[in-house]
């Protein structure tokens, strides 16, 4: 195989997968939602493809998402883009991070993220000929802060994006408005493109909303806002996603993305343009469940005898497994099925640069009873 792809293993994501099926453990490892989705929109699917709106769409997306799209950045955050030419549509986040990069990277350039961060980062990064610059988020009481002084040292002549993920996966972290300050800074300083990865925009569980990057001063002209309706509607297996940014970005994106895919998912997206118009509502109920989910999650870590951290968004909570008797996460995870039943990934897999190898990522998206036994699995450990 060619050097951009030797050595690349089986994502963590589809082994841990592998082995929840194979040991009949429950699986708190990838972050697959085990929750409903609206049923106007799987209604909406269903009318689509029967009424035989199943070929390919418009390659930058059928103009109705497009336009849901801007109208959704422009309710939430008062970010304006025309659907037209600053809004593109992908298959889902992934894509369009992997376009992103193709069209900004050229070999030998540097892609500045924190770490740890979502595994397609480093891949994209590879693919595009580039290389990961991993700046460690720092444990900081029971969440996670961005170090300034690291980001800006980690920037050279060669670094030509930011790849910034708010709601973070995996620390469930959401940047404060003075980190993402801090960031846009150091971005305008060296002329930075910011991609911003905000799929779980709508999963915030604390007080402040989400708040993009995009929406500081200065930062909407040098952003690529990247989401997904994975999350957002527990639909990840649709692959619908969308980028928005200033047309000259966006064009050189769509430039990549039409040799990748062409287009994607025609049905899904005349259904998902109707559901992204009343998200606001279903956001509401879907935050209350998965906050409930990352209470008993929480809790049941620490009655497993774990420390676990505040998980403020998004799917996950991370835990110190050092008070089990644990130095190594990953050393804990391959125990842990054989131990109690239960599958879960350690953030080593999410790791670009040094940091602390003791924490482990357990999903919450799942059925309240499969939480309920994995937590009673997870007791086991304690006892
Ligand atoms: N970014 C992050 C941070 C994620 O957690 C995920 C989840 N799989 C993705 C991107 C991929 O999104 P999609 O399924 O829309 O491709
Ligand atoms: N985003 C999910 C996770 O982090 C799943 C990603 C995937 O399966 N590629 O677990």
């Amino acid at each position: 195989p060619a050097a951009r792809v030797r050595g690349m293993a089986t994502s963590i994501f589809t082994e841990m997968t592998e082995l929840a099926r194979a040991t009949g453990a429950v699986n708190l490892g990838q972050g697959v939602p085990e929750l409903a989705s609206p049923p106007a929109l799987l209604r909406d699917v269903a009318d689509a493809v029967l009424a035989g709106h199943n070929q390919y769409p418009p390659a930058v997306g059928l103009p109705a998402l497009r336009e849901a799209v801007a109208a959704h950045q422009r309710r939430l955050y008062g970010l304006a883009y025309d659907p037209a030419a600053e809004v593109l549509v992908t298959t889902g986040a992934t894509e369009a991070l992997a376009a992103a990069l193709l069209a900004l990277c050229d070999p030998g350039d540097e892609v500045v993220a924190f770490d740890p961060c979502y595994d397609a980062y480093a891949a994209d990064a590879r693919l595009a000929g580039a290389t990961l610059v991993g700046v460690p988020l720092v444990p900081d009481g029971d969440g996670f802060a961005l170090d300034a002084d690291a980001l800006r040292a980690a920037v050279t002549p060669r670094t030509r994006v930011l790849l910034l993920n708010t709601p973070h996966n995996p620390t469930g972290k959401v940047f404060t408005r003075a980190e993402l300050a801090a960031v846009a800074e150091v971005s305008a300083e060296h002329g930075l493109t910011v991609v911003t990865d905000e799929v779980y925009e709508h999963l915030v569980y604390a007080d402040e909303p989400h708040l993009p990057i995009a929406a500081l001063p200065g930062m909407r002209q040098r952003t690529l806002v990247v989401s997904s309706a994975g999350k957002t509607f527990n639909t990840t297996g649709w692959k619908v996603g969308w980028v928005c940014g200033p047309a000259p970005l966006v064009t050189a994106v769509n430039a990549a993305k039409q040799f990748l895919t062409y287009a994607s998912g025609t049905p899904y997206q005349a259904a998902l343009a109707r559901a992204l118009d009343g998200v606001e509502q279903w956001a509401a109920g879907l935050r209350a469940e998965l906050r409930a989910n990352r209470d008993v999650l929480t809790e049941g870590l620490r009655a497993a005898g774990l420390r676990p951290f505040r998980a403020d968004a998004g799917y996950f909570v991370q835990a110190d497994v050092r008070p089990a008797g644990y130095h190594d996460g990953t050393a804990f995870c391959r125990d842990l099925p054989g131990r109690v039943g239960v599958v879960a990934i350690p953030t080593a897999a999410f790791r670009t640069a040094q940091g602390p190898d003791w924490l482990v990522r357990f999903s919450f998206c799942k059925r309240p009873e499969a939480l309920a036994d994995a937590v009673e699995r997870l007791a086991r450990l304690a006892g």
